[in-house]
């Protein structure tokens, strides 16, 4: 870690973006703000390193000043948890006070033209070095800008110009973006989270992200391997966008022999109980092998009929290890919006139910005794070989290959083919190649199987998940069928060269 240098910044031409420090941290005792903060400025290097900059991190008092090459794009930076808001220093002068009151009359004062504002100055640093009061840059400052501005208006000004004074330098900005907040990743420990590409389980990992709790990922995967990249791609949105600092890791784990043995063995109205439970002490298995203090689930009280207040108490019984809910209490649609904000929303949407397991008639307050009784039927060995073959992946380290599901794609339409559109009747109707059918994707997954067979099948959808999802049922069902990969925008360009 750089200490506070005479000049914080050393390149002149660079871009300087100052990072506040989240309430969560500051709150804290010097000692544990001392840990906090050093993790924090690893956290930012990773992020910087991941964005191809050679890290420049230099820290003061409550504040981070990052050095960035000229017109790097800085967003990121507040994708690190335990930043409250950062700000790009729009200039750098002299610490004196005629320097800093021409240079800010320069730089704002079109921008304060007939508007409310105020001038913040503070100092930062050791403050007997820095012989100017903030007071009087905030008086000369605002007294040279008013002329042009409609008047100076401390409580809630339009425009706010900041200006922090160094011992050797001053920097002038008005922008203040807001970061995410919360805890530096990695500061409190670590979980597994069970993810099944869902909105739920996406944002519930996120929140304890926010929190500090580094986390690595188990899926169990119902639905093949078009499942397998739908929830692959969701968990590299986690990776990529919110894991600096940390590598995260994804156990897949094949549950086809589990979901074979539940339904073989146990009455089908407790399958969604058993099915979780089984979830859950998979999870508990890897989180033993990570050292993991905790298991996190996207549950919500009363969100599906597995999720009644009764079932999640059995849920809960499977495992001696903590269980963390973080979205027990929230609304779905507040749950959507988050998933929006995070990035995850349009890759979830697309990771269908895979689970064919879902009864009509799921028991909505399973007891402990009746579950005890049909999970004791259950050989838990295959449970435990299961997860002894997990597939680890590497999240923020996907090759493309990952992604993609290879023998299903195609890229061009065949002669003779049909091509299905899956998409909603409105986007099939704003745009589609020429020679496309529409059949809804519920409605298609529900026919083909009456479809001609002999024939070639060309699937599209948006992203190309549902696409290749029905392609593989139906190859699995012996029709000839591919889905056309990069989704109905692929579709477009290959049609309508640029
Ligand atoms: P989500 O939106 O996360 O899928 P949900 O509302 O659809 O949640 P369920 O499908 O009942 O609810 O799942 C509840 C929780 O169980 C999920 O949030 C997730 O933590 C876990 N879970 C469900 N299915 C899987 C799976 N296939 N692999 C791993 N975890 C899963
Ligand atoms: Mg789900």
């Amino acid at each position: 870690m750089t200490m506070l240098l005479p000049s914080m910044a050393d390149d002149p031409t660079a871009t300087l973006v100052l990072l506040r420090f989240s309430g969560d941290v500051h709150i804290k005792s010097r000692a544990t703000r001392h840990q906090f903060v050093r993790r924090l400025i690893g956290n930012l290097h990773d992020a910087l390193t991941a964005h191809g900059v050679a890290p420049r991190v230099h820290t003061s008092h409550n504040r981070i000043l990052i050095e960035l090459p000229a017109d790097t794009p800085h967003g990121f930076l507040g994708r690190v948890f335990g930043i409250q808001s950062l700000s790009r220093v729009e200039t750098r002068c002299a610490s004196d006070a005629n320097t800093i009151v021409r240079a800010g009359t320069e730089l704002f004062r079109e921008r304060v033209a007939g508007k409310r504002f105020a001038v913040r100055a503070r100092r930062v640093g050791n403050r007997n070095r820095i012989p100017i009061a903030s007071g009087a840059i905030e008086r000369e400052l605002g007294a040279a800008l008013l002329p042009s501005a409609a008047k100076v208006d401390l409580g809630s000004p339009e425009v706010t110009v900041h200006v922090e004074v160094t011992e050797r330098e001053a920097y002038l900005f008005a922008n203040r973006e807001p970061a995410e907040g919360g805890l530096p990743l990695g500061v409190e420990g670590r979980a597994v989270t069970l993810l099944s590409g869902g909105f739920d389980s996406a944002v519930a990992a996120w929140q304890l992200l926010r929190r500090g709790v580094v986390q690595d990922y188990v899926f169990c995967n119902l639905g093949g391997i078009t499942h397998e990249v739908g929830v692959l791609r969701v968990a590299q949105v986690l990776a990529e966008r919110w894991h600096y600092g940390h590598q995260p890791i994804l156990y897949a784990i094949d549950f086809e022999a589990v979901t074979a043995e539940l339904r073989a063995k146990t009455a089908r109205r407790y399958w969604q109980v058993l099915l979780k439970r089984l979830m859950l002490r998979a999870a508990e298995r890897i989180a033993r092998q990570r050292r993991a203090a905790a298991i996190i689930t996207g549950e919500a009280v009363g969100q599906v009929s597995s999720q009644t207040l009764q079932n999640l108490a059995v849920i809960s019984r499977a495992t001696d290890a903590m269980l963390l809910r973080p979205l027990v209490g929230s609304n779905k649609a507040e749950i959507i919006n988050t998933a929006q904000r995070i990035g995850t929303f349009e890759l979830s949407k697309v990771v269908g139910e895979y689970c064919d397991l879902v009864p009509h008639k799921p028991a909505t307050a399973a007891s402990f005794e009746a579950i005890d009784a049909e999970e004791a039927r259950v050989d838990l060995a295959i449970l435990h070989t299961a997860v002894d073959r997990a597939r680890k992946f590497d999240l923020r380290n996907l090759e493309r290959a990952q992604l993609e599901i290879p023998e299903l794609e195609i890229e061009q339409i065949p002669p003779g083919a049909a091509l299905i559109d899956l998409r909603s009747k409105a986007e099939y109707e704003s745009w589609h190649h020429p020679d496309a059918l529409w059949l809804e994707f519920q409605q298609a997954a529900a026919t083909y199987p009456s479809f001609e067979r002999g024939r070639r099948y060309v699937l599209v959808c948006q992203y190309g998940l549902m696409s290749a999802h029905l392609a593989e049922r139906m190859r699995k069902d012996g029709f000839d069928a591919f889905h056309f990969r990069g989704g109905t925008r692929a579709l477009r360009r290959s049609v309508e060269p640029a």
